[in-house]
């Protein structure tokens, strides 16, 4: 078992999308992983969509006035995985933390994958209302994967290694992963827990989709990270700079 741990670009954005009430403008890394189980190999989100890099008003509309992006030739998930030397329809499962462009913006271009998320995410996001209110775009997920739809915890193997755990919250039905290596549980949070100091002072981003079950998730985080679980966080460029690339 391992994890790669991959940068698939990074954005740059109002610092209170992060951090309720802070000033000026955060860069942080959209992070996907690619982990290796002996029955099956996983990605946990996608990153970014590769046209980003020369249409992101057309990718993204209303959001591309907010965030700047950037992805350089190579980093999109597919870029990484050639890299890795995996090609994109060797990828049996595509874990998604939730629907948003810089997790599932990568999903068009693993084609064989099946998609595995949380019903409450996927019938918000085929909901035309809800996928607006939520920033949801179709064009990211709706690229006919064969979908897996899991109602709170899913045991990807049923060994207990690859685990998905509910941490809703951001989204209706955000989830994170739990990963068993030979050297202790890692706890891929994305964005239940945008950074440490989300964490550390419960420092929610301003309007959640569920401001109190974002802190329930979080505090599960919380009980994770003191039974000894490593928690890699959603977008937190200082953390992210002590992940290493490959974990075992
Ligand atoms: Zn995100």
């Amino acid at each position: 078992m391992r994890i790669l741990a991959f940068t698939c670009g990074w954005l740059t954005g109002p610092k209170a999308l992060f951090l309720e009430g802070e000033r000026g403008r955060l860069r942080v890394p959209v992070p996907a992983f690619l982990i290796e189980h002996p029955r099956g190999r996983v990605l946990f989100d996608t990153g970014l969509h590769p046209d980003l890099r020369h249409d992101p008003k057309g990718r993204l509309g209303a959001i591309a006035d907010l965030f700047t992006t950037e992805l350089e030739p190579g980093a999109d998930i597919a870029g990484r995985l050639a890299t890795a030397d995996v090609p994109t329809d060797r990828i049996d499962h595509v874990v998604l933390s939730h629907l948003h462009f810089d997790h599932a913006g990568g999903l068009a271009t693993v084609p064989n994958a099946r998609v595995v998320v949380q019903r409450l995410d996927w019938e918000a996001g085929h909901d035309a209302e809800r996928a607006f209110a939520l920033a949801f775009a179709p064009v990211d997920f709706d690229c006919g994967h064969d979908v897996t739809l899991v109602d709170g915890e899913h045991d990807l193997f049923g060994d207990g290694r690859v685990v998905c755990l509910p941490t809703h919250g951001h989204t209706p039905g955000h989830q994170s992963l739990r990963v068993r290596l030979d050297s202790g549980d890692v706890v891929l949070t994305a964005d239940a827990c945008y950074l440490r100091r989300t964490l550390e002072n419960d420092h929610l981003p301003p309007r959640p989709f569920d401001r109190e079950a974002m802190l329930r998730s979080l505090g599960h985080l919380r009980q994770l990270r003191d039974a000894g679980a490593r928690l890699i966080y959603g977008h937190d460029a200082d953390a992210w700079a002590s992940v290493p690339p490959e974990l075992t």
